[in-house]
């Protein structure tokens, strides 16, 4: 690697230690999630940004959202950004950091990925949409689920399993809340259709 500079060494000891306290690793590749705001103590998702042009890794910093906290008089998800440094860009990082190879080598192939998708039922039709989520929500706990509305809002089924194609995620709003995300499995929903059937009796279209 020749010699390094004051900056590219100061800016590998940051990173490693960042990658160390919140790196999460899956099929898609690295993150590091922080809050907005989260205070002068931590280096902001800017701040990692730089630290990983100087030392040549590409990424990108992309807003994500992770569950509320308990005590959090609104129930509402954190806003954050996250660094994403995709899988085949990996090599890069690895070469500041070599410990990072073994974890890269041990993800499992049925890792899921960042994008946590659902359907979106419209009066045209179906549509596939992502939740905007920070990399570790397969690993949040049952109750943090619940909380980022991730269990189905009729009969708590974990939507983040994703293994039966029959409770696949679908977002039924309630009436009066419209634009308020309700995900529902498909079993309780009926795959939607009721959704898209009332959507398309609502705008006028014919059956
Ligand atoms: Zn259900």
């Amino acid at each position: 690697m020749g010699q390094l500079s004051n900056d590219e060494r100061c800016a590998q000891r940051r990173i490693v230690a960042t990658v160390r306290s919140c790196g999460v690793l899956n099929s898609d590749g690295l993150a590091m999630w922080r809050e907005a705001d989260c205070g002068e103590w931590k280096a902001t998702a800017a701040e990692i940004g730089r630290d990983l042009d100087l030392l040549g890794v590409p990424h990108t910093i992309v807003t994500a959202y992770r569950f509320p906290l308990a005590n959090s008089w609104n129930k509402k998800m954190r806003r954050g950004e996250e660094v994403r440094i995709a899988g085949k860009d990996l090599p890069h990082l690895v070469r500041w950091m070599p410990s990072l190879k073994k974890s890269i080598d041990s993800i499992p192939e049925d890792c899921p990925g960042w994008g946590f998708m659902f359907f979106q039922p419209k009066a045209e039709g179906m549509a596939l949409m992502g939740f905007a989520l920070s990399a570790d929500w397969p690993v949040w706990s049952q109750k943090q689920a619940r909380a980022a509305r991730l269990l189905c809002a009729e009969c708590a089924y974990d939507l983040r399993k994703g293994d039966d194609e029959d409770r696949l995620p679908y977002n039924i709003p309630a009436p009066d809340k419209p634009n308020r995300l309700r995900l529902v499995c498909g079993r309780c929903c009926n795959q939607g259709l009721d959704q898209i059937k009332a959507l398309a009796g609502a705008a006028g279209q014919p059956l």
